[in-house]
């Protein structure tokens, strides 16, 4: 058995111990041994079975390939970044003058060129901020807002995020009361109007981005809303900025404002197809009195953030506008494509993709794939990178519409080998 210190001294592992770190490069030499221990591999090829095992970085996060169809999947980490942002966050890893000005030699504020972004990409909003997520954007209103006081909210949209996580706990962890008005099918303006008076802190409309209630319904829109007096805090969830043509029924910030909302909260990594963060547009002073209070300190975003934010909103679309906007014709000719190349292992089905939890309940995207056998699900899970389907009528399904069409060569090629 090759010694540890032996292999380690290899320059090959020795180089990845470099980029690595020891030890990781350490626990793939001992995996390595135990291979050869167990007849798995010989002794003079414990080096190369090393190598093999070592990780592609010195994080456990693995790149996935989405043909779930979803393509906001919370579990694969909502949106992927544009190469853009991929670059930007690069650039801000190191030393960077995300608070400094140069000309000036002095602190300068925080993340203002992503901030500026933000505001030139809706210019309706008097100003902008940026936190942690859609969450804290939420507990940031909440708290500076109406801490001590009411949020009206229709019962209709007392909504559960996901993972246990509810958005009326949320708001009450931050001592402000919910005031609860109307029905889970029902609300009017004159439930809201009877609720509104001097313990209001303000009007809380949240978009129900994940469920969808039909039949004998009723809601009070943005606009009616701001007739009230108390400001209106709207959060639309996904994160678009003006109206989506595919997603009819999805709210969008500028359109928000333009009914009066005094605030819009959003995710940046649903819809907007950036990292995750939250966005926060709407009154100056309102604004100015979230950005000033005590919790945004702890609420702030990182660097990397802020360049990821800006260059999504400045550079080219981001990937999931592409697959949004990516035609139901190519993603046949590509699931065609693999399955002529795979011949009797896959066969090219029609299929329907969804946004996701992000956003757009009840939208269906007319989509395109390859169906497998449902046995290589695990074997295709376990492949690198691994691919994520999801299972429909006992056959795996390959769903394209999230799929960069370069990753279509990924997925051919994991197939092949599950399928030995
Ligand atoms: C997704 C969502 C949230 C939570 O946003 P995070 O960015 O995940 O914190 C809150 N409200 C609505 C309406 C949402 O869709």
């Amino acid at each position: 058995m090759p010694r540890t210190d032996v292999m380690l001294a290899d320059h090959r592992l020795a180089a990845a111990q470099e980029s690595l770190g020891r030890g990781l490069v350490k626990a793939a030499v001992v995996a390595a041994q135990q291979r050869v221990r167990d007849g798995l591999a010989l002794p003079d090829e414990a080096v190369e079975a090393a190598l093999a095992l070592l990780p592609g970085t010195a994080c456990g996060l693995q790149p996935v390939v989405n043909a779930t169809g979803v393509l906001v999947h919370t579990n694969l980490g909502r949106a992927p970044l544009s190469p853009a942002a991929v670059a930007a966050v690069t650039a801000a890893a190191d030393y960077t003058d995300v608070e400094f000005d140069l000309a000036g030699g002095r602190r300068a504020r925080r993340g203002r060129t992503a901030l500026a972004a933000l505001a030139e990409a809706v210019p309706r909003a008097r100003a902008v901020h940026l936190v942690n997520n859609n969450a804290a954007a939420l507990v940031l209103a909440a708290t500076a807002l109406a801490r001590g006081k009411e949020i009206v909210i229709s019962r209709g949209e007392l909504v559960e995020i996901g993972d246990g996580f509810r958005l009326p706990d949320l708001l009450e962890s931050t001592g402000a009361r919910l005031r609860e008005v109307g029905t889970t099918n029902r609300t009017t303006l004159d439930d809201y109007a009877k609720a509104c008076g001097p313990e209001t802190g303000f009007l809380l409309k949240v978009h129900p981005s994940n469920f969808r209630i039909e039949g004998f319904t009723s809601e009070v829109s943005v606009e009616q809303l701001a007739t009230l007096g108390p400001p209106v805090v709207a959060d639309i969830g996904s994160g678009l900025l003006r109206p989506e043509p595919l997603l009819p029924g999805e709210p969008d910030a500028d359109t928000a404002l333009r009914q009066g909302a005094a605030l819009v909260t959003a995710s940046g990594d649903k819809l907007l197809g950036g990292p995750q963060a939250g966005l926060l547009l709407g009154d100056a002073d309102i604004v100015e009195r979230l950005r000033r209070h005590p919790l945004a300190r702890a609420l702030r975003v990182d660097k990397l953030t802020l360049a990821a934010i800006e260059a999504t909103l400045r550079g080219p679309r981001p990937p999931l506008h592409r697959s949004l906007h990516t035609s139901v014709a190519e993603l046949r000719e590509r699931a065609e494509r693999l399955a002529r190349r795979l011949g009797t292992r896959a066969e090219a089905v029609a299929t329907t993709a969804r946004v996701g939890g992000g956003g757009a309940p009840g939208v269906e995207l007319p989509s395109a794939g390859i169906a497998v056998d449902q046995e290589l699900a695990v074997r295709l899970r376990a492949n690198d990178p691994p691919v994520v389907g999801r299972v429909t009528d006992g056959r795996l399904v390959l769903d394209l519409r999230a799929v960069d069409p370069a990753q279509d060569e990924v997925i051919l090629a994991a197939v092949e080998r599950a399928c030995r």
